[in-house]
């Protein structure tokens, strides 16, 4: 079980709007553990478990999988890590029930609230240009970051693929349930001391240092 000690970054934004690069960032320069729901499921997927069989046509859709489902995951990752520098939450909460219930098993620790605000054609063109190799994870977008050789990776040679809820048919369906589920989530934390707005618009350099800002100050 996490102590006061504990820390928690809760980062929120559209799809597309940068979190797994946040996330990835924070890890390297604070030594945090990311949680990525996206990741664990789309892991379960790839393994075809009987959990990852149960959620892939729900996130091939767009649409988000249940609350029960995605609580056990955060809370077995929050209470199983012994030794740990803090919490990147990423792709948690996207509802506000999930908000509440964050707040209960978080009551023990410090937690901040960080939104990368995005403009919504911005995300669309980071979510239907994003590829990612299959070998390595490394993340590019064929308009902004795109590999060197077309589909290859620089790092590793291995194929760029695109994850199949990047196709454009499924962008507008989760674009549409951000807005309906999500946005809701700003509300529930904005008046929050420990609710801060980042703009994502920018290089993610310089995205990561206003991120950085807010959680070194964490004490
Ligand atoms: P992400 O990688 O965060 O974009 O998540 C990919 C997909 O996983 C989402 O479109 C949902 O289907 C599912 N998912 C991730 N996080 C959650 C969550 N907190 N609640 C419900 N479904 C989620």
């Amino acid at each position: 079980m996490q102590d006061a000690s504990s820390r928690v970054v809760v980062l929120l934004a559209p799809p597309g709007g940068g979190k797994g690069t946040q996330a990835k960032k924070l890890v390297e320069r604070f030594g945090m553990t990311h949680i990525s729901v996206g990741d664990v499921l789309r892991e379960e997927v790839r393994r075809e478990t009987e959990l990852g069989n149960r959620v892939k046509g729900i996130m091939e859709a767009g649409e988000l999988v249940s609350d029960e489902l995605v609580a056990e995951i955060i809370e077995s990752r929050l209470n199983n890590e012994e030794e740990s520098r803090g919490f990147i939450l990423d792709g948690y909460p996207r509802n506000v029930a999930q908000a509440r219930y964050l707040d209960a098993i978080t009551d023990r620790m410090q937690v901040r609230v960080v939104n990368i605000a995005v403009a919504e054609d911005q995300v669309v063109r980071r979510l239907s240009g994003r590829r990612f190799c299959r070998d390595c994870g490394r993340i590019y977008n064929i308009y902004f970051a795109p590999s060197e050789v077309p589909a290859v990776c620089d790092v590793c040679s291995g194929v760029l693929i695109q994850r199949g809820d990047d196709k454009e048919e499924v962008i507008s369906e989760r674009l549409r349930v951000y807005d309906e589920q999500t946005r809701p989530v700003l509300d529930y934390y904005r008046s929050s001391n420990d609710y801060f707005e980042v703009d994502g618009n920018w290089d993610p350099a310089d995205v990561h240092q206003e991120v950085a800002r807010i959680v070194g100050a964490m004490v």
